[in-house]
């Protein structure tokens, strides 16, 4: 019997890699990362550290605080940071100026969101609808801010949104992308029919912002939350942000108005008056030093397109669903991230016998994903810095792991 000629079947994915990467616009951004020789598919959960940031920091730390000390609120920008750096994250995702403030955890933005949102709708609407499938934490304060407001809260797969609204319904509470699947929820259809209903769109955008356009100001989008972690790389435990639309600023009522927020807050007055624009969303004084730290990682986004970033995005996540089935043993993995783009987020779920086990496994072999209970392998892909050789050797290692 005759040998295939240089391997030819099982280098297959591995050429294919070579000329994505090499017809990769984005490809050069990787170092501007500080990476390793593993594959991070992680990004989803906590963004590689962008190599800028350390300087930075210690500019913040040594000159701006250790030097300036109490000057830097003015002199080096401390104080306006929450506003300015949510201008910067406006058009990651689709916002015009003016309407994100940065600060507090996604948690908190989701109960300011929330508790504003109801406010917004005004009496006689007395119902929460919360996505079903939610992120736990989004689930919780959902609860709690229904509890504060005198409304029912209605859990509901995204899916089923249209048919459970109705005059009651005050605000809808969705995640953009599922954190267990992956999966795209249609932001513009669903928006469009909460506003029929009469209710307010309140959107996590935790596992979108920065791996796929969101088009918030398009598509009419009330109010929104995201990380700045994950996909936008601001580091371990950043800041999120809080988008009210301009039209809603006026009457946004936040159930946190610190003193932040006050139209005055060096007047020191015992009666509060909030702040007009988007410096409403704020509440206490902002965590400068992981601030601005995220503010020294966006910079990676200087002349990058969400587009380029998007079509990136899909070309790496199916070129891994092709490896995964060319290299996994038939029946070992099941995709739980739907096969159509217009579905589909920035990583890949699989479900898998042992995945605890199997994770730990691939970790071992340098393939950093994550699991998630009780039985899903999780792969985030972020396009600024996963190339597709890293893609053949994540699947690669992981067919080697189940037996292939
Ligand atoms: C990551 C994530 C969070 C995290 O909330 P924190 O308050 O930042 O810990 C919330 N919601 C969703 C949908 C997430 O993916």
């Amino acid at each position: 019997m005759s040998e295939p000629r240089g391997n030819a079947v099982r280098s297959e994915p591995s050429a294919r890699a070579a000329q994505l990467d090499a017809a990769d616009e984005l490809a050069g951004l990787r170092k501007r990362f500080v990476l390793d020789d593993a594959v991070y598919l992680d990004g989803n959960s906590l963004g590689a550290l962008p190599a800028d940031v350390p300087a930075r920091i210690d500019d913040v730390v040594r000159r701006q605080w250790g030097e300036l000390r109490i000057r830097s609120w003015e002199e080096s920008g401390w104080w306006t940071a929450p506003e300015r750096i949510g201008d910067r994250i406006a058009p990651l995702v689709g916002a015009a100026p003016g309407q994100i403030v940065v600060g507090d955890s996604t948690s908190v933005n989701v109960f300011k969101a929330l508790v504003g949102a109801v406010r917004l709708a005004g009496d006689g609407r007395d119902e929460i609808v919360v996505d079903a499938t939610t992120f736990p934490t989004d689930g919780y304060i959902a609860a709690s801010a229904a509890r504060l407001t005198g409304c029912e809260l209605r859990p509901v797969e995204p899916a089923e949104v249209p048919g459970a609204l109705g005059p009651r319904t005050a605000a809808v509470l969705l995640n953009h992308v599922d954190y267990r699947t992956g999966r795209l929820h249609d932001l513009p259809s669903l928006t469009a029919a909460i506003h029929d209903a009469g209710a307010l769109a309140v959107w996590d955008l935790c596992h979108s912002a920065g791996a796929l356009p969101v088009g918030l100001d398009a598509h009419g989008v009330d109010l929104a939350v995201g990380c700045t972690y994950k996909y936008l790389n601001g580091g371990p435990g950043s800041p999120a942000y809080l988008y009210v639309a301009a039209a809603h600023q006026d009457r946004f009522d936040s159930p946190l108005p610190g003193w932040n927020s006050h139209a005055e807050p060096f007047g020191m007055s015992p009666t509060y008056a909030p702040a007009p624009g988007a410096l409403r969303g704020r509440v206490g004084t902002p965590d400068i030093l992981s601030m601005l730290a995220l503010e020294a990682a966006l910079d990676v986004w200087d002349g990058v397109s969400v587009d380029s970033v998007r079509a990136k995005s899909l070309a790496l996540t199916d070129f891994f669903l092709d490896c995964v089935s060319q290299y996994v043993p038939e029946g070992r993995v099941e995709s739980l991230t739907p096969p159509a783009h217009a579905d589909r987020g920035s990583q890949v779920a699989l479900r898998c016998a042992d995945a605890g086990t199997v994770m730990k496994s691939l970790i071992e072999q340098g393939v950093i994903g994550d699991f998630r209970h009780p039985d899903v392998l999780r792969f985030g892909f972020t396009p600024l810095y996963v190339g597709f050789a890293d893609v053949e050797r994540a699947a690669r290692v992981l067919g080697r792991t189940l037996g292939g």
